[in-house]
């Protein structure tokens, strides 16, 4: 029989009653430490009390309004990102999903009004957009999009990593390129700076606009406010959501004036999407991450976090074989099945998250302390020493 759940996930037999910072705790009071930060969601951890007073101050004056009435947090929010990006003007969506829904959209839109048919969208294998049927079409893979033909047609994936397939497929037809600066389902997987600088000038060659998607290696994650900025680049577009909310749901979408030019009154909309309290909460996260001081301190972690994985993986060559990754987004690649060091980490009382080519994705809280780094690395210590005691 169905289960009252449908049961999309294969859940670990794990469940949390509360969190503080990089802590999760069960109901008979054992304690995790989470370095998967709910795949890069929360941020600032978990309960941070910014946060939580920001939430509870909006929940008991307003809720929800509709967007059919101005909201003055989404000005300001909208207006932070602007201030903070390439960006001119700022959508509010619930998730990533969404962010990818309309960026898709406003792409079309752009070449339609210009009266240009430029529809095609490229891709990259190994990405990951979304769940929806714009987002599973759009990274292509078989395992998104089995069985849920036919899809949404106008996106072609090329082979991540191959320049010559990517000069030949982007043309003055092209209508944009969607991709992650760091890939994150697909293993933890950093485009590389000169790559993302080469790619920003063949959009400019052609025209195409250039799609950022940067859901999960946004919002101070690799030390920087977007990771895009390492490169120097700008994007065009660009999808947000994950950190923004810390951990209450919430995406955007950032655009160029010019990307945005087809959008008017009545081509898009979402009932929640920016509604107050999630406005409340975004528009602090905003305050905190944004500060140059605490995406300094990200750096700082990030080196020290990449020195003991590092002293991890050579200590255990027969469970890992690399560190990979950006700022706090890294990832292990495997020697065993990934979803054997995940579970060898629930006993170790560590939580990390899977991710593709056989990677567990190492994903903290920003706010993680010197002192919890080296908690973790310990804990992921005690969980490979115990696989290799099954595996010898
Ligand atoms: N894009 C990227 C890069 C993601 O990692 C994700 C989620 O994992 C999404 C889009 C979809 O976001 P959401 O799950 O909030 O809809």
């Amino acid at each position: 029989m169905i289960p009252a759940l449908l049961p999309t996930y294969s859940r670990a037999p794990l469940a949390f009653e509360k969190g503080d910072g990089v802590w999760l705790e069960t109901a008979d009071g054992t304690r995790y430490l989470d370095l998967g930060g709910g795949i890069a969601v929360n941020v600032l951890g978990h309960a941070h009390p910014a946060l939580v007073a920001a939430l509870t101050d909006q929940a008991g004056k307003l809720w929800h309004v509709s967007n059919l009435y101005e909201i003055p947090g989404q000005q300001a929010l909208a207006e932070a990102l602007v201030g903070a990006t390439f960006a001119n003007t700022v959508f509010f969506t619930n998730s990533g999903t969404e962010a990818c829904e309309l960026a898709v959209k406003m792409v079309r839109k752009h070449w339609f009004e210009r009266g240009e048919e430029r529809t095609e969208i490229l891709a990259f294998t190994g990405a990951f957009h979304g769940r929806s049927s714009a987002g599973i079409a759009v990274a292509g893979s078989e395992k998104l999009t089995r069985g849920f033909a036919p899809l949404l047609p106008g996106f072609r994936q090329l082979p991540f990593g191959d320049h010559d397939a990517l000069r030949a497929a982007l043309t003055d037809r092209t209508a944009a390129v969607i991709l992650e600066p760091v890939q994150g389902e697909g293993g933890i997987v950093p485009v590389p700076d000169p790559c993302l600088k080469g790619l920003r000038d063949l959009c400019d060659e052609t025209g195409a606009l250039l799609v950022l998607d940067e859901v999960q290696c946004g919002m101070g994650r690799t030390g920087k406010l977007f990771a895009h900025e390492w490169a120097g680049i700008q994007p065009d577009i660009m999808m947000v959501a994950k950190g923004i909310g810390g951990g209450f749901p919430l995406g955007a979408l950032l655009a160029t004036e010019a990307a945005a030019s087809g959008m008017s009154a009545g081509s898009h909309g979402s009932t929640y999407g920016g509604n107050p309290l999630a406005m409340a909460v975004g528009g602090k996260v905003m305050e905190i991450v944004s500060d140059p001081a605490f995406l300094d301190e990200v750096s700082r972690k990030s080196g020290l976090m990449r020195q003991r994985l590092e002293g991890l993986v050579a200590a255990h060559p027969q469970v890992f074989g690399t560190v990979r990754g950006a700022g706090l987004m890294l990832g292990l690649t495997c020697i065993v099945p990934n979803a054997d060091v995940i579970a060898a980490g629930f006993d170790a009382g560590v939580l990390t998250v899977p991710a593709a080519d056989n990677v567990i994705r190492i994903l903290p809280p920003l706010t993680i302390a010197d002192d919890e780094i080296a908690e973790g690395v310990a804990r992921l210590d005690r969980a490979a020493t115990a696989i290799e005691a099954v595996w010898q």
